[in-house]
């Protein structure tokens, strides 16, 4: 619409500046003429004149090899002195100046002695061109609208074609098919650089859907397993009278499983807490931390018969301190589980080039390269077997990498297998408190 109405506009203005023009350059011609008219006449004191017109001035410069133009004389009494052949001439002297009547053009003015003089033309072949520009530009104008029209439904079309495989794919996904994708076509346009980030988000989302899914399978099955022994067990128990060491036996199992599942369910409320929480902006010195675990975990290193050695220095840094201590500890208690009778284990805390560090590292059995990507997976075990002895749920590391990168820290980890492993936790250090 807008581009018909600045066409329209176009054509309107170009065929009136032209009409324009056209008149401008007929009156000048008219005025030329009037002008050697009443240069030719000559007045007499009775108010008549006479009319000396050159050779051949009214063929030349009246009738049809001029256009149609035509001209008349009145004298000072109002009498028609002359008027070339087939003049349309007015039964009285039109007042001086230029003007328009029934198709003509004319222009008066008045002559020597107070003669008047007329000069016309017909406007019809004006007319005729003024309208023949009119028509021309029109045409042009209404193929410039078709061409822009199909231009533009074309581009519009190009440009828009990545809209609609976005708009369909998330429309997919809305129905269910997580796994659909916007096909990508090979250019760099913006819109197919947002259906790449668009799919990049969907792939992410997906995988956070399936992590979400894995995670509640295994919740649930790490739960049923000590449901199971506390249900078995009991019905065991209700079945018939035992005796007294049969039930103290199986209060011992229930009492492990409940134990067992009380562990599950705090670690479970641990990551949900740090997954939401905001770290808290005060100074914690890592080597303090580290003392609360070795003192909190020697009982159970005694127990295991492994040996504690620390080499501590102040490491502080800006964190929440009770989170900072569980993933301290969740190391340090795996490096005491996991390690062979009478092996070691190592702390050290330390700053480094900028960075505040927790290092643990234990002789126990190590991790093979297989597992050590997965380690901080919610629920992995490296061996099932053997850590569901040690008692773990395999959510100690998710909770320590949980802790660590909210905190814009990472941790580490490098093993030899069957010899032992180190992990390292690196927080950017704060400025040591006085
Ligand atoms: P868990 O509660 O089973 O200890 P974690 O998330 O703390 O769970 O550890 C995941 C797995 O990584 C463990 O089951 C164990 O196989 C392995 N792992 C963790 N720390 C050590 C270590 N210091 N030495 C050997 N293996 C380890």
């Amino acid at each position: 619409i807008v581009l018909t109405v600045l066409i329209v506009l176009y054509a309107g203005i170009v065929t009136y500046a032209y009409w324009r023009t056209t008149v401008a350059v007929v009156d000048a011609t008219l005025e030329r003429m009037a002008e050697t008219i009443a240069s030719v006449i000559a007045p007499d004191i009775s108010g008549a004149v006479d009319i000396n017109f050159p050779q051949d001035f009214r063929d030349r410069a009246a009738g049809p090899a001029a256009g149609g133009t035509y001209y008349a004389v009145w004298d000072a009494r109002g009498q028609l002195v002359d008027a070339s052949a087939g003049a349309p001439v007015p039964p009285v002297s039109p007042p001086v100046g230029t003007s328009s009547r029934d198709g003509l053009r004319e222009v008066s003015r008045l002559g020597p002695g107070n003669s008047r003089i007329l000069v016309g033309r017909p406007l019809g072949p004006t007319y005729a061109a003024v309208r023949s520009l009119g028509l021309r530009v029109a045409v042009a104008g209404a193929l410039v609208l078709v061409l822009s029209l199909a231009g533009g439904w074309f581009l519009a079309g190009r440009a828009l074609d990545p809209v609609d495989r976005i708009s369909r794919t998330a429309g997919a996904m809305v129905t269910g098919d997580l796994a659909a994708r916007i096909p990508v076509a090979d250019t760099d346009s913006e819109l197919e650089q947002l259906a790449r980030a668009l799919n990049g988000a969907f792939d992410r989302l997906q995988g956070a859907l399936d992590r979400q899914r894995q995670f509640t399978a295994d919740a649930s099955h790490e739960f049923r397993t000590p449901l199971t022994v506390l249900r078995t067990e009991f019905e065991w128990a209700l079945r018939r009278p035992r005796s007294e060491d049969e039930y103290r036996a199986t209060i011992v199992k229930a009492h492990k499983a409940v134990h067992r599942l009380t562990d599950i369910a705090e670690r479970l409320l641990t990551l949900a807490r740090t997954d939401q929480s905001t770290t808290s902006a005060g100074v914690v010195d890592l080597s303090v931390v580290a003392v609360e675990a070795i003192d909190m975990l020697r009982p159970l290193a005694n127990e295991r018969q492994v040996t504690l050695e620390a080499a501590l220095e102040p490491a502080p840094v800006h964190g929440d301190k009770s989170t900072l201590a569980e993933a301290v500890a969740n190391l340090v208690s795996n490096a005491i589980r996991y390690n062979r009778t009478a092996g070691r284990v190592s702390i050290t805390t330390r700053v480094q080039g900028g960075e505040a560090q927790v290092v643990v590292s234990d002789t126990g059995v190590g991790i093979s390269a297989r597992d050590l990507p997965r380690i901080y997976d919610r629920f992995y075990r490296a061996d099932e077997a053997r850590n569901r002895d040690a008692g773990g749920a395999g959510l100690g590391l998710a909770i320590v990498k949980e802790v660590v990168e909210r905190h814009g820290g990472r941790v580490g980890c490098t093993s030899d297998p069957g010899a032992g492993s180190e992990f390292t936790i690196s927080l950017a250090a704060a400025a040591p408190t006085t």
